[in-house]
């Protein structure tokens, strides 16, 4: 999922009150929006859920004013009401997303819809800010403590949501569950046989103060508190299965804005007045995009794509991203980062992955 702005040359409506202030003219472009900082313009954004072939899947255009997260979250819900009853119930999805959409509702909406959200809290960018960001966050551990089993404390989490345990020879399992009705359980197990076994659900831990520390959410705490969603996702800042699956992000969704930029000159300056017009024109794009990657599809296959076939086999694959890839991974002792990443066998969950990540 990913997000970008659509402007226009027309003057939306001003967006504060010392905005209205400075504000000369006419307004024209009534539903439009502004956006400052250092992605400044005015007009709308487009947020656009997309399949790693580049199809389309859910997507919203609203004006710039609006957040990314809540807008992101709101195309997630999209997806749950029209595409994901069409898939099979036992299909798994990943969503990768930049730092934008980090937010405990986009989380949610996506574990509801069954995806794993792939998004971290740290920033991938080359900048010495973020790589200083990151460090930080990457040292600053907090420890489990659930009040039945004490060895819990043993282990502990770090700010880009990394779990190792205290003596750094444990390991740790990625674990993806989803019930016989479609219901979504991801996770972490780690195993020491120093520390003890843990098993971190997400949704069932929160982020506690005084004393600090990984909460698990008794039942007294569940009326009180919410789950922290991020805590327990297996798919975090360093985990190479997550940097896989972020790859594909660059490798289609970017390009996939880049169709919309040269193909179909949408994201740049338009002279439309109105969301509506814009809409109409990505409505049209998103058709010719669906419509070419399907006849690409059979082309290179001599095969017809039937969208809406029950067969999970064929119809649902051109919505579906998820992929056979490793899983399991190695520990680190808090604070370092290992040397090579080698991969252990995963044999817990609904899925079974074994081997080396492929390089790129
Ligand atoms: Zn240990």
């Amino acid at each position: 999922m990913d997000g970008s702005s659509h402007e226009t040359h027309y003057a939306p409506p001003p967006s504060t009150q010392k905005h209205a202030e400075k504000f000369k003219g006419k307004i024209t472009a009534v539903d439009g929006g502004y956006l400052g900082g250092r992605k400044a313009g005015k007009g709308w954004q487009l947020i656009t859920m997309v399949t790693e072939r580049g199809t389309p899947v859910a997507w919203s255009l609203t004006d710039l004013n609006k957040g990314e997260k809540p807008v992101g979250a709101a195309v997630v819900e999209s997806y749950a009401e029209h595409v994901l009853p069409k898939r099979n119930q036992q299909t798994l999805t990943v969503c990768s997303c930049d730092g934008g959409f980090q937010s405990p509702r986009v989380h949610r909406a996506m574990i509801d819809a069954r995806i794993v959200p792939n998004i971290h809290k740290g920033s991938h960018a080359d900048s010495t800010t973020s790589k200083n960001s990151n460090k930080k966050k990457e040292r600053n551990w907090t420890a489990f403590y659930n009040p039945n089993e004490p060895h819990y404390s043993n282990w502990a989490i770090n700010g880009l949501e990394e779990i190792t345990c205290n003596c750094g020879d444990g390991r740790t399992e990625r674990y993806f569950e989803i019930s016989p009705t479609g219901k979504l359980t991801i996770g972490t197990k780690g195993s020491c046989k120093n520390c003890g076994a843990i098993s971190i659900m997400v949704g069932k831990w929160r982020r506690a103060q005084n004393p600090k520390r990984a909460s698990y959410m008794t039942a007294q705490d569940q009326a009180r508190y919410t789950a922290a969603p991020t805590i327990g996702n297996p798919l975090h800042f360093h985990d190479p299965v997550a940097h896989e699956y972020g790859l594909d992000r660059f490798g289609w969704n970017e390009s996939f804005h880049a169709v919309l930029q040269k193909r179909f000159d949408l994201l740049g300056k338009s002279w439309m007045r109105s969301a509506q017009e814009a809409r109409t024109e990505f409505a049209v794009a998103f058709s010719a995009i669906s419509i070419l990657l399907l006849e690409r599809h059979k082309r290179e296959t001599n095969n017809d794509f039937k969208l809406l076939t029950p067969s999970p086999s064929r119809g649902v694959r051109v919505i579906a991203s998820t992929k056979n890839r490793s899983l399991g991974g190695t520990m680190k002792p808090h604070g370092t980062r290992p040397a090579a990443k080698t991969l252990a066998s995963s044999t817990r969950g609904w899925t079974r992955l074994t081997g080396k990540l492929h390089p790129r």
